[in-house]
């Protein structure tokens, strides 16, 4: 900003040809551009034609007199400062003059300073004028800018391929884009602000994004995803995640909905291809098998220690990929949804107390205790098929077989609570360090250290858990440390 009194324009009118000439004297020492004029009409002249700031005017004057020309300089030059100059005799009209809108005025005869204070005065009245419309323009700016960045944020949601939805805390709906509009068939005249139990018809969903509004998980948590099935057969995948506020309180929900449709097309082609290629390969492999196994047998005592120790080899290898491909169809037939589609009442702790006795032959070969801890209440029936049960603590009771050492201990316990029934398996073994624990539910993930490498598997026993038990709408966690013991706990809600 230019400095005020460098640059200040300041007229002085007066008829008397000493004040006017003594006034321009001081006041150009005060490094001002100073005009003067000899009566009212050249004084407005100049204020016509120059950048004047400040005016210098005395009240009494030949022909249109001070007033006058206060009157006219209010009229079409509002920011221009005008300071009186009176005789004592005309006080009375200087004060009348200040009602019109002088902004001050000094009395003849006056000293140089006064004359450079008033002036000061009204300099410095000017200066903060300045600034305060210099403050004025940036707030504007800054609003402006504001407005234009909301503006643009909001363009950016609008056309966004993907469908978002904000709630607040108490799970009032605050924003919605026009993809999520779609995907959750909402009314297109439907606004914003009301309960998100209003807007959504899938229950399963609301309550998860209610959960997430109200803090359930920390922005650091795992949050899983929530899959929604929109009419012909497309799916769409729910993920949300909590705001946090300064505090790291939660404020709300930011939910992402995307379409994988595609993606759960790929997937089930690849399904059907993996099924039908295990499907060609099972019955050769196991005609090799039994062959092998048949030619082991009848000639074990013509071969050389050599020729046994290879046949065996290759008997054990046709096994592991007979296990194999079961495993793979297993997993096709149940992610095709093709297993439990009829449940049935079943009582959960007898079918695990069976699988226990089965598996007690495999567990005592490696001198292992395998105890079966009964519930102390009575285990209410769940809805479910018999052999999905069968399949899920088989596979991770010979698991926890398998991933301890001899002469350890598992302990498997049921426990009835109140809406539900929560199944252990709890093993003194070989353990998992923490980073393998969220992978070894994805198909073919093994564990390979010292301890497990000489341990067979197919990597695909616990995706078919996983699969098996989110089909009774149930959960599987682990827990685990390394040299100590693993525990999976698996959830079956009651009817
Ligand atoms: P696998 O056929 O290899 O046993 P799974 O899918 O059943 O395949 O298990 C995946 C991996 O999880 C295993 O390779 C093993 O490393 C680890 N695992 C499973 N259960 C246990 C357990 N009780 N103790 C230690 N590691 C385990």
């Amino acid at each position: 900003m230019n400095d005020p009194v460098q640059s200040t324009q300041i007229l002085v009118i007066d008829d008397e040809r000493d004040i006017r000439e003594g006034c321009e004297r001081i006041l150009s020492r005060m490094e001002c551009k100073v005009f003067i004029a000899a009566n009212g009409m050249e004084g407005l002249e100049i204020i016509n034609r120059e950048p004047i700031s400040i005016v210098l005017c005395d009240i009494k004057m030949p022909g249109i007199d001070g007033i006058e020309v206060l009157s006219r300089i209010r009229e079409s030059k509002k920011e221009i400062l005008v300071i009186m100059i009176t005789g004592f005799a005309t006080v009375e009209t200087a004060i009348e003059a200040m009602k019109r809108g002088a902004y001050d005025f000094v009395s003849k005869p006056f000293t140089p300073d006064q004359l450079r204070i008033v002036v000061k005065r009204a300099i410095e009245k000017l200066r903060l004028i300045q600034e305060t419309e210099a403050l004025r323009i940036e707030r504007e700016r800054n609003l402006a800018d504001l407005g234009m960045e909301q503006s643009r944020i909001r363009t950016i949601i609008e056309t966004l391929p993907n469908g978002v939805l904000v709630t607040n805390m108490t799970g009032q709906v605050v924003l919605l884009n026009p993809v999520a509009i779609k995907y959750l068939g909402i009314d297109v005249s439907r606004k914003t602000g009301e309960q998100i139990g209003t807007y959504l018809q899938d229950k399963g969903l609301c309550d998860y994004i209610m959960a997430i509004s109200q803090g359930a998980y920390r922005i650091t948590d795992d949050i899983p995803s929530y899959e929604l099935v929109l009419p012909e057969e497309r799916y769409v995948l729910v993920q949300g995640r909590p705001v946090p506020g300064a505090g790291n309180e939660c404020l709300g929900a930011v939910v992402n909905l995307a379409d994988i449709t595609a993606m759960k097309v790929f997937d089930r082609l690849k399904s059907e291809f993996v099924a039908k290629v295990s499907h060609e390969l099972r019955s050769p492999l196991s005609t090799i098998h039994e062959q092998l196994a048949m030619v082991i047998q009848e000639n074990a005592i013509g071969y050389s220690e050599d020729s046994q120790y290879m046949l065996g080899r290759a008997k054990e290898k046709t096994q592991g990929l007979i296990a194999l491909i079961g495993d793979l169809l297993d997993l096709s037939r149940i992610e095709a949804g093709n297993v439990g589609q009829n449940p049935v009442p079943v009582q959960v702790d007898d079918i695990v107390e069976r699988v226990v006795e089965f598996l007690k032959v495999q567990a005592q070969r490696k001198e292992q205790q395998l105890v079966y801890k009964p519930s102390a209440v009575l285990v209410a029936p769940i809805l479910a098929d018999a052999m999905a049960i069968e399949s899920i603590f088989g596979n991770i009771i010979t698991n926890a077989i398998k991933y301890t050492p001899d002469k350890g201990k598992i302990i498997v316990t049921v426990e009835a609570l109140a809406r539900c029934v929560s199944i252990s398996v709890e093993d003194t073994g070989f353990g998992m360090e923490k980073k393998h624990l969220p992978r070894i539910f994805e198909k073919f993930y093994r564990v390979k250290d010292e301890n497990t490498r000489f341990i067979t598997g197919t990597g695909l026993g616990l995706p078919i858990v996983k699969s098996l038990v989110e089909a009774l709408n149930g959960t599987i966690s682990v827990e685990s440390e390394l040299g100590k013991g693993t525990i999976f706990t698996v959830t079956v809600p009651y009817p």
